[in-house]
Protein backbone atom coordinates (compact mmCIF):
# COMPACT_ATOMS: atom_id res chain seq x y z
CA UNK A 1 0.00 0.00 0.00
CA UNK A 2 1.22 3.48 -0.66
CA UNK A 3 2.02 6.24 1.86
CA UNK A 4 -0.30 8.17 0.66
CA UNK A 5 -3.20 5.66 1.41
CA UNK A 6 -1.44 4.44 4.62
CA UNK A 7 -1.80 8.20 6.04
CA UNK A 8 -5.44 8.23 4.17
CA UNK A 9 -6.16 5.00 6.31
CA UNK A 10 -4.47 6.89 9.89
CA UNK A 11 -7.36 9.89 8.86
CA UNK A 12 -10.20 7.51 8.44
CA UNK A 13 -9.36 5.42 11.75
CA UNK A 14 -9.51 9.12 13.54
CA UNK A 15 -12.86 10.34 12.02
CA UNK A 16 -14.27 6.96 12.62
CA UNK A 17 -13.55 7.11 16.43
CA UNK A 18 -14.95 10.48 16.84
CA UNK A 19 -18.01 10.61 14.55
CA UNK A 20 -19.43 6.96 14.36
CA UNK A 21 -21.89 6.29 17.23
CA UNK A 22 -20.82 2.74 18.47
CA UNK A 23 -24.30 2.29 19.83
CA UNK A 24 -24.84 1.53 16.08
CA UNK A 25 -22.06 -0.89 15.55
CA UNK A 26 -22.76 -4.09 13.82
CA UNK A 27 -25.86 -3.34 13.71
CA UNK A 28 -26.39 -3.49 9.67
CA UNK A 29 -29.73 -1.45 8.22
CA UNK A 30 -31.68 -2.21 10.49
CA UNK A 31 -31.51 1.08 12.21
CA UNK A 32 -31.93 2.96 8.66
CA UNK A 33 -34.39 0.06 7.31
CA UNK A 34 -37.99 0.15 7.40
CA UNK A 35 -40.68 1.25 4.41
CA UNK A 36 -41.79 4.09 6.30
CA UNK A 37 -39.09 6.44 5.54
CA UNK A 38 -37.62 9.34 7.70
CA UNK A 39 -39.96 8.94 10.40
CA UNK A 40 -38.27 5.87 11.19
CA UNK A 41 -34.75 6.85 11.76
CA UNK A 42 -33.52 6.80 15.32
CA UNK A 43 -31.42 9.67 16.45
CA UNK A 44 -28.00 7.46 16.63
CA UNK A 45 -28.82 6.37 12.77
CA UNK A 46 -29.57 10.24 11.75
CA UNK A 47 -26.67 11.68 13.12
CA UNK A 48 -24.88 8.92 11.85
CA UNK A 49 -26.39 9.68 7.96
CA UNK A 50 -25.99 13.66 8.90
CA UNK A 51 -21.94 13.23 9.69
CA UNK A 52 -21.42 10.83 6.74
CA UNK A 53 -23.37 13.17 4.59
CA UNK A 54 -21.86 16.38 5.23
CA UNK A 55 -18.11 14.68 4.87
CA UNK A 56 -19.50 13.08 1.80
CA UNK A 57 -17.98 9.60 2.21
CA UNK A 58 -21.54 8.25 1.41
CA UNK A 59 -20.75 8.53 -1.95
CA UNK A 60 -17.17 8.71 -1.76
CA UNK A 61 -16.41 9.14 -5.06
CA UNK A 62 -18.41 11.47 -6.32
CA UNK A 63 -17.15 14.72 -6.82
CA UNK A 64 -16.73 17.15 -3.80
CA UNK A 65 -18.49 20.34 -5.56
CA UNK A 66 -21.80 17.91 -5.61
CA UNK A 67 -21.75 16.67 -2.00
CA UNK A 68 -19.58 13.54 -2.66
CA UNK A 69 -16.60 12.73 -1.00
CA UNK A 70 -14.09 13.29 -4.30
CA UNK A 71 -11.79 10.12 -3.32
CA UNK A 72 -9.87 8.00 -6.00
CA UNK A 73 -10.87 4.18 -5.85
CA UNK A 74 -8.39 2.90 -3.77
CA UNK A 75 -9.04 5.68 -0.86
CA UNK A 76 -12.84 4.64 -1.24
CA UNK A 77 -11.85 0.84 -0.64
CA UNK A 78 -9.55 2.14 2.61
CA UNK A 79 -12.75 3.73 3.97
CA UNK A 80 -14.87 0.50 3.38
CA UNK A 81 -12.30 -1.67 4.85
CA UNK A 82 -12.29 0.88 7.91
CA UNK A 83 -15.60 1.45 8.44
CA UNK A 84 -16.27 -2.56 8.07
CA UNK A 85 -13.24 -2.72 10.84
CA UNK A 86 -15.67 -0.68 13.31
CA UNK A 87 -19.00 -2.42 12.28
CA UNK A 88 -19.75 0.61 10.40
CA UNK A 89 -22.01 0.74 7.33
CA UNK A 90 -22.81 3.20 4.62
CA UNK A 91 -26.81 3.79 4.84
CA UNK A 92 -26.72 6.34 2.08
CA UNK A 93 -27.41 4.57 -0.86
CA UNK A 94 -30.69 2.45 1.55
CA UNK A 95 -31.76 6.11 2.44
CA UNK A 96 -31.37 7.90 -1.13
CA UNK A 97 -33.75 5.34 -2.54
CA UNK A 98 -32.49 4.78 -6.46
CA UNK A 99 -30.99 7.79 -5.76
CA UNK A 100 -27.04 6.60 -5.23
CA UNK A 101 -26.99 3.00 -7.19
CA UNK A 102 -28.96 4.48 -10.72
CA UNK A 103 -30.22 8.19 -10.77
CA UNK A 104 -27.19 9.91 -9.40
CA UNK A 105 -24.63 8.32 -11.42
CA UNK A 106 -27.34 9.10 -14.75
CA UNK A 107 -27.25 12.71 -13.48
CA UNK A 108 -23.24 12.83 -13.61
CA UNK A 109 -23.04 11.49 -16.65
CA UNK A 110 -26.05 12.81 -18.55
CA UNK A 111 -26.87 16.12 -16.36
CA UNK A 112 -26.26 19.48 -17.36
CA UNK A 113 -24.56 21.92 -14.32
CA UNK A 114 -27.53 23.14 -13.04
CA UNK A 115 -28.84 19.89 -12.78
CA UNK A 116 -26.20 18.02 -10.84
CA UNK A 117 -26.30 21.40 -8.44
CA UNK A 118 -29.99 21.38 -7.96
CA UNK A 119 -30.05 17.11 -7.37
CA UNK A 120 -26.79 15.31 -6.00
CA UNK A 121 -26.53 17.41 -3.16
CA UNK A 122 -29.73 15.59 -1.73
CA UNK A 123 -28.98 12.38 -2.76
CA UNK A 124 -25.48 12.91 -1.38
CA UNK A 125 -27.09 13.94 2.19
CA UNK A 126 -29.25 10.26 2.65
CA UNK A 127 -31.78 13.07 2.74
CA UNK A 128 -33.69 12.75 -0.85
CA UNK A 129 -35.17 9.55 -1.52
CA UNK A 130 -35.60 8.83 -5.24
CA UNK A 131 -37.87 6.21 -7.19
CA UNK A 132 -37.83 4.77 -10.80
CA UNK A 133 -40.85 5.00 -13.00
CA UNK A 134 -39.96 2.70 -15.80
CA UNK A 135 -42.35 -0.16 -16.26
CA UNK A 136 -45.74 0.90 -16.88
CA UNK A 137 -48.62 -2.47 -16.88
CA UNK A 138 -48.17 -2.76 -20.18
CA UNK A 139 -44.58 -2.23 -20.53
CA UNK A 140 -42.34 -4.37 -18.71
CA UNK A 141 -39.47 -6.14 -20.24
CA UNK A 142 -40.87 -4.40 -23.68
CA UNK A 143 -40.24 -1.13 -22.03
CA UNK A 144 -40.15 1.03 -24.92
CA UNK A 145 -43.97 0.77 -25.51
CA UNK A 146 -44.75 2.73 -22.26
CA UNK A 147 -47.43 5.35 -22.67
CA UNK A 148 -47.17 8.11 -19.80
CA UNK A 149 -47.66 11.15 -21.78
CA UNK A 150 -45.37 14.55 -20.67
CA UNK A 151 -46.93 17.37 -22.75
CA UNK A 152 -44.96 20.62 -23.13
CA UNK A 153 -47.37 23.76 -22.16
CA UNK A 154 -44.99 26.13 -22.51
CA UNK A 155 -43.65 26.88 -19.06
CA UNK A 156 -43.75 23.40 -17.79
CA UNK A 157 -44.00 19.46 -18.46
CA UNK A 158 -47.56 18.34 -17.69
CA UNK A 159 -47.17 14.46 -17.63
CA UNK A 160 -50.27 11.73 -17.18
CA UNK A 161 -50.16 7.98 -17.39
CA UNK A 162 -49.70 5.02 -14.77
CA UNK A 163 -46.25 3.31 -13.63
CA UNK A 164 -46.25 -0.26 -11.70
CA UNK A 165 -43.59 -1.68 -9.11
CA UNK A 166 -42.52 1.58 -8.24
CA UNK A 167 -40.45 0.53 -5.28
CA UNK A 168 -40.19 3.28 -2.52
CA UNK A 169 -42.86 5.60 -4.47
CA UNK A 170 -45.23 6.39 -1.49
CA UNK A 171 -41.71 7.13 0.38
CA UNK A 172 -39.91 9.01 -1.82
CA UNK A 173 -39.00 12.74 -2.78
CA UNK A 174 -38.26 12.64 -5.95
CA UNK A 175 -38.77 9.80 -9.43
CA UNK A 176 -36.92 9.96 -12.18
CA UNK A 177 -40.04 8.73 -14.48
CA UNK A 178 -39.29 7.45 -18.49
CA UNK A 179 -42.19 9.39 -20.35
CA UNK A 180 -43.85 9.88 -24.00
CA UNK A 181 -42.81 12.89 -25.60
CA UNK A 182 -43.70 11.91 -29.06
CA UNK A 183 -46.10 9.02 -30.64
CA UNK A 184 -45.50 9.93 -34.56
CA UNK A 185 -42.16 8.21 -34.54
CA UNK A 186 -40.75 4.79 -33.59
CA UNK A 187 -41.28 3.82 -30.11
CA UNK A 188 -37.63 4.39 -29.06
CA UNK A 189 -37.30 7.79 -30.51
CA UNK A 190 -40.14 9.45 -28.88
CA UNK A 191 -39.12 8.86 -25.45
CA UNK A 192 -37.73 11.26 -22.48
CA UNK A 193 -36.26 11.17 -19.27
CA UNK A 194 -38.44 13.60 -16.89
CA UNK A 195 -37.01 14.16 -13.27
CA UNK A 196 -39.95 14.79 -11.14
CA UNK A 197 -41.42 16.07 -7.52
CA UNK A 198 -43.11 13.13 -5.92
CA UNK A 199 -44.71 15.82 -3.07
CA UNK A 200 -47.51 16.86 -5.60
CA UNK A 201 -51.42 16.61 -5.99
CA UNK A 202 -50.87 15.20 -9.41
CA UNK A 203 -49.22 12.14 -8.21
CA UNK A 204 -50.61 9.16 -6.68
CA UNK A 205 -49.45 6.05 -5.18
CA UNK A 206 -51.07 2.85 -4.06
CA UNK A 207 -48.09 0.42 -1.93
CA UNK A 208 -48.99 -3.22 -3.45
CA UNK A 209 -47.93 -5.90 -1.18
CA UNK A 210 -45.77 -8.35 -1.91
CA UNK A 211 -45.82 -12.14 -1.08
CA UNK A 212 -42.80 -12.12 2.05
CA UNK A 213 -45.35 -9.67 3.77
CA UNK A 214 -43.81 -5.88 2.99
CA UNK A 215 -44.79 -3.40 0.45
CA UNK A 216 -42.16 -2.12 -0.68
CA UNK A 217 -43.19 -0.59 -4.15
CA UNK A 218 -46.12 0.72 -5.74
CA UNK A 219 -48.71 1.47 -8.37
CA UNK A 220 -47.77 5.41 -8.90
CA UNK A 221 -50.22 7.53 -11.03
CA UNK A 222 -49.71 10.53 -13.08
CA UNK A 223 -52.86 12.66 -13.59
CA UNK A 224 -51.77 16.53 -14.36
CA UNK A 225 -48.13 16.14 -12.18
CA UNK A 226 -45.85 18.64 -13.68
CA UNK A 227 -41.82 18.88 -13.70
CA UNK A 228 -39.92 21.76 -14.44
CA UNK A 229 -38.99 22.27 -18.02
CA UNK A 230 -35.26 21.99 -16.77
CA UNK A 231 -35.74 18.92 -15.44
CA UNK A 232 -35.37 16.84 -18.57
CA UNK A 233 -32.87 14.59 -17.95
CA UNK A 234 -30.35 14.61 -21.88
CA UNK A 235 -32.16 15.14 -25.18
CA UNK A 236 -35.42 15.54 -25.63
CA UNK A 237 -36.86 12.22 -27.47
CA UNK A 238 -33.26 10.90 -26.50
CA UNK A 239 -34.24 9.15 -22.86
CA UNK A 240 -34.06 5.77 -23.98
CA UNK A 241 -30.38 6.03 -24.82
CA UNK A 242 -30.36 7.84 -21.02
CA UNK A 243 -32.56 4.95 -19.18
CA UNK A 244 -30.33 2.21 -21.23
CA UNK A 245 -27.00 3.68 -19.78
CA UNK A 246 -29.36 3.95 -16.21
CA UNK A 247 -29.84 0.34 -16.18
CA UNK A 248 -26.39 -0.66 -16.58
CA UNK A 249 -26.01 0.91 -13.24
CA UNK A 250 -28.73 -0.57 -12.32
CA UNK A 251 -27.88 -4.37 -12.79
CA UNK A 252 -23.87 -3.28 -12.00
CA UNK A 253 -25.87 -2.60 -8.65
CA UNK A 254 -27.25 -6.03 -8.77
CA UNK A 255 -24.18 -8.03 -8.75
CA UNK A 256 -23.31 -8.78 -5.73
CA UNK A 257 -25.40 -11.89 -4.83
CA UNK A 258 -26.55 -10.15 -1.46
CA UNK A 259 -27.15 -13.01 1.23
CA UNK A 260 -31.47 -12.32 1.50
CA UNK A 261 -31.62 -13.21 4.83
CA UNK A 262 -29.81 -12.77 8.01
CA UNK A 263 -29.16 -17.05 8.78
CA UNK A 264 -27.85 -17.36 5.06
CA UNK A 265 -24.84 -15.04 6.31
CA UNK A 266 -23.67 -18.44 8.08
CA UNK A 267 -21.94 -20.41 6.59
CA UNK A 268 -24.42 -23.24 4.72
CA UNK A 269 -22.46 -26.22 5.38
CA UNK A 270 -22.28 -25.39 9.28
CA UNK A 271 -26.37 -24.77 8.59
CA UNK A 272 -27.00 -27.97 7.21
CA UNK A 273 -25.06 -29.90 9.50
CA UNK A 274 -27.07 -28.99 12.50
CA UNK A 275 -30.24 -28.82 11.11
CA UNK A 276 -29.35 -32.56 8.89
CA UNK A 277 -26.47 -34.48 10.91
CA UNK A 278 -23.12 -35.46 10.15
CA UNK A 279 -20.98 -38.56 10.03
CA UNK A 280 -18.26 -39.19 12.48
CA UNK A 281 -15.99 -37.88 10.35
CA UNK A 282 -17.09 -34.31 10.48
CA UNK A 283 -18.83 -34.51 6.48
CA UNK A 284 -22.75 -34.31 5.97
CA UNK A 285 -24.55 -37.24 5.78
CA UNK A 286 -26.90 -36.64 3.15
CA UNK A 287 -24.60 -37.30 0.31
CA UNK A 288 -26.82 -35.80 -2.42
CA UNK A 289 -27.66 -32.31 -0.17
CA UNK A 290 -23.84 -32.67 0.35
CA UNK A 291 -23.04 -32.73 -3.47
CA UNK A 292 -25.31 -30.07 -3.93
CA UNK A 293 -23.83 -27.95 -1.77
CA UNK A 294 -20.61 -28.53 -3.10
CA UNK A 295 -21.82 -27.06 -6.27
CA UNK A 296 -23.29 -23.88 -5.11
CA UNK A 297 -20.22 -23.05 -3.42
CA UNK A 298 -18.55 -23.51 -6.33
CA UNK A 299 -20.65 -21.37 -8.31
CA UNK A 300 -20.53 -18.77 -5.32
CA UNK A 301 -16.81 -18.64 -5.93
CA UNK A 302 -17.11 -18.61 -9.42
CA UNK A 303 -19.47 -15.66 -9.48
CA UNK A 304 -16.74 -13.53 -6.73
CA UNK A 305 -13.96 -14.60 -8.88
CA UNK A 306 -15.56 -12.98 -12.47
CA UNK A 307 -16.74 -10.04 -10.26
CA UNK A 308 -12.81 -9.06 -9.14
CA UNK A 309 -11.44 -10.17 -13.26
CA UNK A 310 -13.83 -7.80 -14.42
CA UNK A 311 -12.99 -5.10 -11.90
CA UNK A 312 -9.12 -5.96 -12.64
CA UNK A 313 -10.40 -5.85 -16.10
CA UNK A 314 -11.22 -2.35 -15.72
CA UNK A 315 -8.25 -0.91 -13.92
CA UNK A 316 -10.51 0.83 -11.35
CA UNK A 317 -12.31 2.38 -13.65
CA UNK A 318 -16.39 2.11 -12.00
CA UNK A 319 -17.47 2.29 -15.44
CA UNK A 320 -20.60 0.08 -15.98
CA UNK A 321 -21.18 -2.11 -19.03
CA UNK A 322 -23.10 -4.99 -20.73
CA UNK A 323 -20.75 -7.52 -18.77
CA UNK A 324 -23.29 -6.07 -15.63
CA UNK A 325 -26.00 -8.23 -17.75
CA UNK A 326 -23.68 -11.49 -17.07
CA UNK A 327 -23.11 -10.57 -13.37
CA UNK A 328 -26.66 -10.15 -12.57
CA UNK A 329 -27.86 -13.51 -14.19
CA UNK A 330 -24.46 -15.00 -12.05
CA UNK A 331 -25.58 -13.18 -8.98
CA UNK A 332 -29.58 -14.10 -9.09
CA UNK A 333 -28.72 -17.90 -9.86
CA UNK A 334 -26.52 -17.61 -6.55
CA UNK A 335 -28.85 -16.32 -4.29
CA UNK A 336 -31.92 -18.26 -5.49
CA UNK A 337 -29.83 -21.35 -5.31
CA UNK A 338 -28.87 -20.57 -2.01
CA UNK A 339 -31.79 -19.39 -0.68
CA UNK A 340 -33.45 -22.86 -1.79
CA UNK A 341 -31.20 -24.73 -0.58
CA UNK A 342 -31.56 -23.26 2.82
CA UNK A 343 -34.89 -24.00 2.83
CA UNK A 344 -34.51 -27.75 2.03
CA UNK A 345 -32.15 -27.65 5.17
CA UNK A 346 -34.15 -26.36 7.44
CA UNK A 347 -37.27 -28.62 6.21
CA UNK A 348 -40.50 -27.80 7.82
CA UNK A 349 -38.30 -25.22 10.38
CA UNK A 350 -37.38 -23.03 7.06
CA UNK A 351 -41.16 -22.45 5.97
CA UNK A 352 -42.87 -21.12 9.23
CA UNK A 353 -44.46 -17.70 8.61
CA UNK A 354 -45.04 -16.94 12.33
CA UNK A 355 -45.04 -18.62 15.77
CA UNK A 356 -42.75 -19.97 18.48
CA UNK A 357 -42.20 -22.97 17.43
CA UNK A 358 -39.93 -21.05 15.05
CA UNK A 359 -36.65 -19.27 15.52
CA UNK A 360 -36.03 -15.44 14.44
CA UNK A 361 -33.56 -16.70 11.66
CA UNK A 362 -36.01 -19.24 10.09
CA UNK A 363 -39.08 -16.99 9.83
CA UNK A 364 -36.25 -14.28 8.41
CA UNK A 365 -35.47 -17.09 6.16
CA UNK A 366 -38.71 -18.14 4.37
CA UNK A 367 -39.17 -14.22 3.82
CA UNK A 368 -35.83 -13.79 2.41
CA UNK A 369 -36.42 -16.92 0.02
CA UNK A 370 -39.93 -14.96 -1.05
CA UNK A 371 -38.71 -11.94 -1.48
CA UNK A 372 -35.29 -13.57 -3.49
CA UNK A 373 -37.84 -14.70 -6.14
CA UNK A 374 -38.05 -11.36 -7.09
CA UNK A 375 -34.16 -11.09 -8.60
CA UNK A 376 -34.61 -12.62 -11.12
CA UNK A 377 -37.25 -10.13 -12.56
CA UNK A 378 -36.32 -6.53 -11.48
CA UNK A 379 -33.65 -4.64 -13.16
CA UNK A 380 -34.45 -6.76 -16.26
CA UNK A 381 -35.78 -10.29 -15.69
CA UNK A 382 -33.17 -12.91 -16.29
CA UNK A 383 -34.26 -13.56 -19.46
CA UNK A 384 -34.30 -10.26 -21.14
CA UNK A 385 -30.26 -9.98 -19.53
CA UNK A 386 -29.59 -13.04 -21.64
CA UNK A 387 -30.78 -11.64 -24.90
CA UNK A 388 -28.70 -8.69 -24.16
CA UNK A 389 -25.65 -10.82 -23.70
CA UNK A 390 -26.90 -12.63 -26.88
CA UNK A 391 -26.68 -9.48 -28.98
CA UNK A 392 -24.34 -7.03 -27.14
CA UNK A 393 -21.84 -9.45 -25.62
CA UNK A 394 -21.77 -12.60 -27.94
CA UNK A 395 -22.49 -10.54 -31.38
CA UNK A 396 -25.72 -12.70 -32.09
CA UNK A 397 -28.06 -11.41 -34.40
CA UNK A 398 -31.60 -9.70 -33.14
CA UNK A 399 -34.68 -12.18 -32.46
CA UNK A 400 -36.92 -10.00 -30.57
CA UNK A 401 -39.24 -7.66 -32.05
CA UNK A 402 -37.67 -4.35 -32.78
CA UNK A 403 -39.64 -1.06 -31.73
C1 LIG B 1 -39.28 -6.25 -6.44
C2 LIG B 1 -39.42 -5.49 -7.73
C3 LIG B 1 -39.07 -4.14 -7.75
C4 LIG B 1 -39.24 -3.41 -8.92
N1 LIG B 1 -38.94 -2.06 -8.89
C5 LIG B 1 -39.18 -1.32 -9.98
C6 LIG B 1 -38.99 0.10 -9.95
O1 LIG B 1 -38.58 0.67 -8.92
N2 LIG B 1 -39.29 0.83 -11.04
C7 LIG B 1 -39.75 0.25 -12.18
O2 LIG B 1 -40.00 0.97 -13.13
N3 LIG B 1 -39.93 -1.09 -12.27
C8 LIG B 1 -39.66 -1.88 -11.18
N4 LIG B 1 -39.87 -3.24 -11.24
C9 LIG B 1 -40.44 -3.83 -12.47
C10 LIG B 1 -39.47 -4.71 -13.26
O3 LIG B 1 -38.51 -3.95 -13.91
C11 LIG B 1 -40.36 -5.51 -14.23
O4 LIG B 1 -41.17 -6.37 -13.45
C12 LIG B 1 -39.54 -6.31 -15.22
O5 LIG B 1 -38.87 -5.46 -16.12
C13 LIG B 1 -40.39 -7.33 -15.98
O6 LIG B 1 -41.52 -6.72 -16.54
P1 LIG B 1 -42.98 -7.34 -16.34
O7 LIG B 1 -43.16 -7.58 -14.87
O8 LIG B 1 -43.96 -6.47 -17.05
O9 LIG B 1 -42.93 -8.78 -17.01
P2 LIG B 1 -43.10 -9.10 -18.58
O10 LIG B 1 -42.30 -8.14 -19.38
O11 LIG B 1 -44.55 -9.21 -18.88
O12 LIG B 1 -42.42 -10.53 -18.69
C14 LIG B 1 -43.08 -11.72 -18.30
C15 LIG B 1 -42.17 -12.91 -18.59
O13 LIG B 1 -41.88 -12.97 -20.00
C16 LIG B 1 -40.48 -12.99 -20.25
N5 LIG B 1 -40.17 -12.20 -21.45
C17 LIG B 1 -40.72 -11.00 -21.80
N6 LIG B 1 -40.18 -10.56 -22.96
C18 LIG B 1 -39.25 -11.48 -23.35
C19 LIG B 1 -38.33 -11.58 -24.44
N7 LIG B 1 -38.26 -10.62 -25.39
N8 LIG B 1 -37.52 -12.67 -24.50
C20 LIG B 1 -37.58 -13.65 -23.55
N9 LIG B 1 -38.42 -13.60 -22.48
C21 LIG B 1 -39.25 -12.53 -22.37
C22 LIG B 1 -39.85 -12.33 -19.02
O14 LIG B 1 -38.54 -12.78 -18.81
C23 LIG B 1 -40.80 -12.79 -17.91
O15 LIG B 1 -40.41 -14.07 -17.46
C24 LIG B 1 -39.72 -4.03 -10.10
C25 LIG B 1 -40.03 -5.39 -10.09
C26 LIG B 1 -39.89 -6.12 -8.93
C27 LIG B 1 -40.27 -7.57 -8.93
Amino acid sequence: MSEALDQFRHEVRDWLAQNFPKSLAGRGIEPFGGVEGEATIPEDASLWRDRLGDKGWGTPTWPAVYGGGGLSVGEAAVLSDEMHQVGAINPIPLLAGMGVTMVGPTILEYGTEEQKKKHLPGICSGKVRWCLGLSEPNAGSDLASLQTKAEDNGDRWVINGQKIWTSGANISQWCGALVRTDSSVAKRDGISFLLLPMDQPGVETRPIKLIAGASPFCETFFNDAEAEKTDLLGKHNDGWSVVKRLLQHERASQTGARPTSNKSAQPIQALAKAYCGSEPDGTLSDKDLRSRIVDHLMHTKAHGLTIARISAEAKGNPEVSAAASILKNSATRVSQDRAELLLEVMGHQGIGWDGDAFSEDELENVRGWLSGKAISIYGGSFEIQNNIIAKNILGLPETTQKG
